[in-house]
């Protein structure tokens, strides 16, 4: 049996994490031989609930579990991690401007990458899911100045994920037929699921559909699903939005093929700034993500590329003060 590794989830007692540390401690992630120890944090309202969480995992006797951490301390949640998934966020309340949302998130997150700093593993891998995630990502890594930045990626697989069964119904295939799908950008409405050098079965994307699907309905469609399954089902997406986390963790962590979608650092590709954190493609090896290279990019697409990187400007305008 392999040694465990040490998985960090915060909002341990939230509805994504009711999805995903389930699937985490089957396996899931990081395949059904690596022993897995949870530590989970929430905040000191919710213990009560997240010890009814830590019951229920222990109650289906997982083998891979070795042991559960329960804590409202993000030093002993992030004690070791090897894996950190930063799900906890503070949602947007009655009256508040997306500027007080901003600054709520800035505070939890700034903390947190503080306490990764100080206690996980130098090699830790954090994944952001709260919103906003990008720009909470950049404020965790900009307050853990030992670990690099790259060890900090935000959430678009979803997304990704989305747009890959959006055009695998459209055009009768299965979703792996679907290669290069592409979101750039923020994990927001102005995200861009950009299909110019997706194929489908061999086939390039732009010959199946219409442009007009594609502009008016494919790319609308996937920005707006959160807000129609919140819509449909009365509440958010969980189930797919844990799915997404686990797809996002084992490929960084195990490596892929194909290309997929992660928020990461941006280092200037495709001319978008430094200082942000961007959805880029990127392909997966030997535990590191390499940003795709060398697609040509249109106007329609620069339009839409700038539009995102400009809102993420923005985002990171409002809490300057707290990047450390
Ligand atoms: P969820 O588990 O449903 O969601 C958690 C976060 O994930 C939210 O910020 C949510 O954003 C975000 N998210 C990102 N992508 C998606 C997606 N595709 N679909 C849905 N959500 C997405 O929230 P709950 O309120 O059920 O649980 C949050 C838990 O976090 C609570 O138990 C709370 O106590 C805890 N918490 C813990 C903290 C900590 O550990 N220190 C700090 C703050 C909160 P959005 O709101 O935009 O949907």
């Amino acid at each position: 049996m392999k040694d465990p590794v040490r998985i960090a989830i915060t909002g341990g007692a939230g509805q994504i994490s009711y999805s995903l540390i389930f699937r985490i401690a089957a396996g899931d992630m990081l395949g059904p031989d690596q022993p897995v120890i949870l530590q989970l944090l929430e905040i000191p309202q919710a213990m009560d609930a997240l010890n009814g969480v830590v019951m229920e995992v222990n109650d289906c006797a997982f083998p891979l579990v070795q042991e559960i951490v329960a804590t409202d301390d993000p030093n002993v949640a992030f004690k070791d991690a090897d894996f950190a998934l930063l799900v906890g966020a503070r949602p947007r309340g009655p009256g508040m401007e997306r500027k007080d949302l901003l600054e709520a998130n800035a505070a939890i997150f700034s903390v947190q990458g503080k306490a990764l700093n100080d206690n996980a593993s130098r090699n830790v891998r954090v994944l952001v899911v709260g919103n906003p995630a990008n720009t909470n990502a950049l404020i965790a890594s900009c307050n853990a100045p030992d670990l690099s930045p790259r060890q900090f990626t935000a959430m678009t697989r979803l997304d990704h994920n989305r747009a890959l069964t959006q055009l695998a119904q459209k055009t009768g295939k299965r979703v792996t037929d679907v290669e290069q799908m592409i979101i750039w950008g923020n994990h927001s409405a102005t995200q861009y699921p950009d299909l110019a050098h997706t194929k489908v079965a061999g086939k390039p994307a732009f010959d199946l559909v219409e442009r007009d699907w594609y502009e008016n309905d494919f790319i609308p469609t996937v920005q707006q699903r959160g807000a129609a399954i919140i819509k449909a089902r009365g509440a958010s997406s969980a189930a797919s939005a844990a799915s997404s986390a686990i797809d996002h963790m084992r490929d960084w962590a195990l490596g892929t093929d194909g290309v997929v979608s992660m928020a990461i650092p941006s280092d200037g590709s495709y001319g978008i700034a430094e200082g942000i954190i961007y959805s880029y493609p990127v392909r997966c090896q030997n535990g590191d993500y390499e940003i795709v290279q060398g697609l040509e990019i249109d106007e329609f697409s620069r339009g839409k590329m700038k539009a995102t990187e400009d809102e993420l400007r923005e985002e990171r305008a409002a809490v300057e003060h707290l990047l450390g």
